[in-house]
């Protein structure tokens, strides 16, 4: 496992309960729920994208289909078309109305369409507006194939034909003197223009005011499935534009929920991880995506693609071990339509890379109501998460300061300014992870630090940890392997561990351990020898394990040695990996990591 997938793998999911329940979700036509997904251009929580110009592109090359079609989406997010490409175009720029330039950008560091640019390609926001009234689009499109640079448009709910795009009043004012009955003609801030990548040839002019939110749909024959490249990813179904307040253009990826979820569970998960942990993870994105319908509203879409919702990058880029797997498509389709649900409502189903040996009650985290209400999200202590250390590069670290740097980091995340830390004070859950700190500092003041707030004020990946040894107070665990090569059986060390180690196979022949040998379970599951050896000891090969209570730690440095990387709640996705390895179904891991939850139809 290289460290790439590791990273991947690792990806964290902060999830805040205070999102109300969405209302139903939107089923289309053709009976797909349908899904709408911010696309990310930065890792910013919510990606406004908020473009001047976004470009799509096509390629048929794999059969995916070819052409675009314009129009809007209706409320059953059925597509509904109002013009198209006649040439098969497959570069395409959704533009703002406003004058734009192609060239290069140098804060992009590419070529595209800004405002901050000149060059000869102007696509400019004054344009000639031809006589009549036009009942379709092939109607309009053949008028409009009389004039230089004429296009279609649809504006507020009819077609019009214009042709040519000036910067200046004055300049299309003379240009309409050129067409008999010609007028001036402009969009409102709303508006937008599709046009032929690298040229100011306009395909579709669309403005229907704030409401108004164009869509693009590739593939003109409406019968292949589609794969369309936007900002270096290639995505299945179409898109949904819209300029929110009359600014910049943000763009949802609008497809079918498993299609969706298609587009989560690889980056979320290895991709090649086993498919009972991406059964299990598949589960959790669906349940997660339909509880949260219409989070971005505002926006125009329902969730985002980042790490702070789920991460999503539908089918991947140009490499091939990017981006959903056979094994991974498979979880979503043996998961199909199923999702977690708790007193028959959608469970919430927050997950991260691992604890390090136990999840933490919610109610500590997130204030969350875990008496009643959630009592699913309670923790649980994990012994099969350690079966994964081997992969997991957070399954132990440390983290060492002085005080001098303990008090500076403190301060940069504002706290104790003008004095130095004199001592902590850590409350430990029964569970063993650090529920609050309160720190002292040198001139009698304090400071409560919440479990929510502990990894980034610390500085620390997990809750899960000792300051200076601290905390330790409760059930002595066995002593973990010293090293790879030592075996546990039943928690006690079989000295030499299986080094040198002989072999009778089922045939009688006797031969010596080499290598790394790999052990198959009555389930049938296949795993590294080295999963097993540890299992009796329960916890990650170099964890601390600490006990409950309160300990002050004090001194002239502070070493916290922790495990695990995440918020702590719900589940480990490294103890899904190993508990997958151990023959473990997908919902037994969910029924492990939410206890008393239900798996059904959604
Ligand atoms: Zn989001």
């Amino acid at each position: 496992m290289g460290k790439r997938l590791i990273q991947l793998a690792a990806a964290v999911l902060a999830v805040s309960l205070a999102i109300p329940s969405a209302g139903a979700a939107t089923t289309n036509r053709d009976g797909d729920i349908m899904i709408r997904v911010g696309l990310a251009s930065s890792s910013s929580h919510v990606p406004t994208g908020e473009l001047e110009a976004a470009h799509l592109e096509n390629n048929n090359s794999a059969g995916y289909g070819f052409g675009y079609r314009f129009g809007y989406y209706d409320k059953g997010l059925n597509f509904v078309e109002l013009a198209r490409t006649n040439d098969k175009t497959i570069q395409a720029a959704v533009l703002k109305t406003q004058n734009l330039y192609y060239g290069h950008v140098a804060s992009l560091d590419k070529n595209t369409y800004s405002s901050s640019i000149t060059s000869n390609i102007l696509v400019g926001c004054y344009h000639v507006r031809v006589p009549g009234g036009f009942d379709s689009f092939e109607e309009a499109s053949e008028e409009a194939s009389r004039y230089n640079d004429g296009f279609v448009a649809w504006i507020d709910g009819d077609y019009q034909v214009r042709a040519g795009s000036y910067a200046t009043q004055e300049e299309a004012e003379e240009a309409a003197a050129d067409i008999p009955d010609g007028e001036v003609a402009w969009t409102s801030s709303y508006g937008m223009n599709v046009v032929k990548t690298g040229t100011s040839q306009i395909l579709f002019q669309y403005d229907c005011g704030e409401s108004g939110r164009l869509a693009i749909q590739p593939d003109v024959t409406g019968v292949r499935e589609t794969r369309t490249w936007f900002l270096n990813y290639k995505y299945r179904g179409g898109f949904q534009f819209h300029r929110r307040s009359g600014g910049n253009i943000t763009v949802a990826n609008v497809l079918p929920l498993e299609d969706y979820v298609n587009g989560v569970v690889c980056y979320e998960m290895g991709r090649s991880w086993p498919l009972e942990a991406l059964k299990a993870q598949a589960l959790c994105a669906r349940t997660y995506v339909l509880r949260n319908l219409n989070k971005h509203d505002s926006y125009g879409f329902d969730i985002c693609g980042t790490a702070s919702c789920q991460a999503y990058h539908g089918m991947g880029t140009q490499r091939s071990d990017y981006g959903p797997s056979e094994v991974s498509m498979r979880a979503v389709a043996e998961t199909a339509g199923m999702v977690i649900k708790y007193n028959g409502r959608l469970a919430e189903t927050p997950y991260s890379s691992s604890f390090g040996g136990a999840s933490e009650d919610a109610k500590y985290i997130w204030g969350t109501n875990t008496e009643t209400e959630y009592p699913y999200l309670r923790g649980v202590e994990d012994p099969y998460e350690a079966g994964a250390d081997s992969i997991n590069a957070r399954s132990s670290w440390t983290v060492s300061y002085t005080a001098a740097q303990l008090t500076k980091q403190l301060q940069s995340k504002g706290l104790g300014t003008g004095t130095s830390v004199d001592r902590l004070v850590l409350t430990y859950s029964d569970k063993g992870n650090v529920i609050q700190i309160v720190v002292h500092w040198a001139n009698g003041q304090s400071n409560t630090v919440k479990a929510s707030d502990i990894r980034n004020r610390f500085g620390v990946d997990s809750i899960r940890f000792t300051v200076n040894g601290s905390g330790t107070g409760g059930t002595p665990e066995p002593e973990p392997p010293a090293t790879g090569s030592d075996l546990y059986i039943n928690g006690s060390q079989v000295s030499g561990g299986l080094d040198g180690a002989y072999v009778i196979t089922s045939s009688g022949s006797v031969s010596k351990l080499d290598g790394n040998p790999y052990i198959i379970t009555g389930s049938g599951s296949v795993s590294p020898l080295e999963t097993f050896k540890d299992q009796d000891s329960g916890h990650g090969t170099a964890a601390p394990q600490p006990g409950s209570g309160t300990v002050t730690v004090s001194g002239s440095s502070y070493t916290f040695n922790g495990a695990g990387w995440g918020h702590q709640v719900g589940m480990s996705q490294f103890g899904a990996y190993a508990m997958a390895n151990r023959g473990f179904s997908g919902e037994e891991i969910i029924d492990f990591y939410f206890p008393g939850v239900k798996i059904t139809q959604y």
